[in-house]
């Protein structure tokens, strides 16, 4: 049986008085039927791990470098994400494919960063619109996800996979949920014929996920919890999701 895993990505959003307002409302209502992580921006790391370290949230970053250390301006290691406890990591979310032009192979890399740092990587997966409407999405999704099980190889099991399709991210346009467990089964189907562990790992769904959609999308076998944007702003609406979870 698998622990669901419910993680809130906070994307470029924060400000001081609006973080300790959205700890608080998750903090007060512990205690969760699933395990929780809020990802937040790196400033705010310090302050989160300070208010959630005698808690069993967890928190952590929304990406990392694949490099150990050196001249990259600008980006931040696994091993300074575990100096500051950071549990979990995204990498390859859809807006840093897009937007950063990252590869697959780069998000493998990066993968293999944080798992050497003792960082679970959540991999994002996923599929444009057009890519859904030629057909493609299985396809695509196999592809990015081959690069990070080709790249870890025996610790392929250690990571988190989350499948966003890309159509779904902000748009309020959610995955049914026959569509998010179709290619939660395909990725299930991948990583048992990549690691013995298969069965224990999760895939978490993402894409508009919210308080009224979460209970009918977990409730499917091979969705293992969620990676949840816009509604992990509000209290209220991350604990009620949660709550589904759990
Ligand atoms: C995300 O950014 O990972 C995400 C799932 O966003 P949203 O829930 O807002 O669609």
């Amino acid at each position: 049986m698998r622990r669901k895993l419910v993680a809130g990505n906070w994307k470029m959003h924060g400000s001081h008085p609006a973080n300790a307002e959205r700890l608080a409302g998750v903090v007060a209502s512990r205690p969760f039927g699933c395990d929780v992580a809020v990802l937040v921006p790196f400033p705010y790391l310090a302050e989160t791990a300070m208010t959630l370290a005698s808690t069993e949230v967890r928190w952590g970053a929304q990406d990392c470098s694949a490099h150990e250390q050196g001249a990259f301006t600008g980006e931040v290691s696994a091993s300074m994400l575990a100096e500051f406890g950071c549990r979990y990591v995204i990498v390859g979310h859809s807006e840093r494919r897009a937007l950063h032009a990252e590869s697959d192979q780069l998000v493998a890399d990066k993968a293999k960063a944080a798992l050497a740092r003792g960082v679970t990587p959540i991999v994002c997966v996923g599929e444009t619109l057009a890519q859904r409407d030629a057909g493609e999405h299985a396809a695509v999704v196999k592809r990015q996800l081959s690069a990070v099980i080709h790249t870890l190889a025996h610790c392929a099991g250690e990571i988190v996979v989350a499948y966003e399709p890309v159509w779904a991210i902000g748009t309020g346009r959610t995955a049914s949920p026959e569509q998010a467990q179709e290619m939660h089964a395909i990725i299930r189907a991948q990583l048992k014929a990549a690691t013995p562990h298969a069965d224990a790992m999760r895939i978490l769904y993402g894409g508009s996920v919210k308080p009224d959609n979460a209970s009918t999308l977990f409730a499917q076998p091979d969705i293992d919890g969620g990676l949840i944007g816009g509604a992990a702003l509000k209290a209220a609406d991350f604990v009620a999701i949660c709550r589904a979870a759990g």
